[in-house]
């Protein structure tokens, strides 16, 4: 089977600015394993075209891994900004300087190796060791589980099917083009084997595909059904000094948004939260609120817009001159209340 897919491959590999062409690793040359890695983190939980711009930006500044890992933090965290899950970014300097000062700047090429370092889960060191290394490594993102699940018509719902597919896509893994099998049962998943509407009558792999055969293709893979995501609600004060200065925190490093830039305004509760004010000021609220959806929860943030005179003393954060400031380089969610105060 892996020999169909490979052919397959070889003619409809998708052009990404970090991979490598077929012909390209036929003739011997290798993908940069530090924008394998770079590229990886970034996919995570992430899709292609968000990545392309950041990839470009970051490989433009920070062009080796020598280089990433001396950036100060703030400059990174601030090119990361809009990307999200900024607990990748944070580990993403770590690995660097792990692999800049420990390993030499070369990256390790085993699954095990790999695992050892900081942001770098199962499926990332699988992806870099088959992708960079040529290493027989299984890969096993969301693309691959659909793709493995309607092959073989796993009837056992997602997430408790991980193992299950796992397993299924151990066996089809290819040694002879490991890096190139990775690459190309990802692309089947994300160009043919798609979760809507599977492009069967074009698939390398249709005379092999149970659902396919049974008609049920769009069924699988079967999932859990969902909890609903709870409301939280929190409260975003943005000061404006008579300067043009704006009063920003920094997030502690762990938690949510960790280490960015944002609007003070305490914690985010399932119950409306009343939360000080960072300042003494005349407070004008914006007729709207802000609404943002994270991982495990959905956000409604309520604003404040308040004006105050140079000299004020704030009880948290610090002013960031108009010059410092930039809205590009705050989380999504922190964007999207400036742009409502600027209203
Ligand atoms: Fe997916 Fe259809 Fe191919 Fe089966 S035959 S793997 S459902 S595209």
């Amino acid at each position: 089977m892996a020999g169909e897919l490979l052919d397959w491959y070889d003619r409809h590999a998708r052009k990404l600015p970090w991979r490598v062409s077929p012909e390209e690793r036929k003739a011997g040359q290798m993908p940069d394993p530090y924008r394998v890695w770079l590229s990886e983190i970034m996919l995570q939980q992430t899709t292609v075209a968000a990545v392309k711009a950041y990839y470009q930006k970051f490989t433009e500044r920070w062009p080796t891994v020598g280089v990433i890992a001396q950036a100060e933090d703030a400059e990174v965290m601030a090119a990361w900004a809009g990307l999200g899950y900024y607990a990748r970014a944070r580990n993403l300097l770590k690995c660097a300087r792990i692999v800049a000062g420990e390993h030499d700047g070369k990256f390790p090429e085993t699954e095990a190796e790999l695992m050892k370092l900081p942001g770098i889960g199962p499926y990332t060191a699988a992806a870099v060791a088959a992708i960079a290394f040529d290493q027989p490594a299984t890969v096993l993102d969301g693309n691959v589980e659909r793709v493995m699940a309607r092959l073989d018509r796993v009837k056992e719902p997602l997430p408790k099917a991980k193992e299950h597919l796992r397993t299924l896509a151990r066996t089809l893994t290819d040694d002879v083009r490991p890096g190139d099998y990775a690459q190309a049962v990802m692309d089947l998943g994300a160009t043919v084997c798609t979760p809507r509407s599977p492009a069967c009558g074009i698939c390398p792999w249709s005379h092999h595909c149970q659902a396919r055969v049974a008609g049920q293709a769009q069924s699988y893979p079967r999932r859990a059904v969902k909890t609903p995501k709870p409301v939280r609600y929190g409260v975003a004060y943005v000061v404006i000094r008579e300067d043009g200065a704006v009063l920003l925190e920094r997030r502690p490093d762990k938690g949510l948004l960790g280490g960015m830039l944002g609007w003070p305004g305490g914690e985010w509760r399932e119950e409306i939260p009343v939360g000080k004010p960072p300042v003494e000021a005349e407070w004008r609220t914006p007729p709207a609120e802000v609404r943002h959806t994270f991982t495990h929860f959905h956000l409604r943030l309520s604003v404040r817009v308040g004006q105050v005179l140079a000299g004020v003393q704030p009880r948290i954060g610090a002013f960031y001159s108009s010059d410092e400031f930039a809205a590009g380089s705050l989380p999504t969610v922190m964007r999207k209340v400036w742009n409502l105060a600027r209203h």
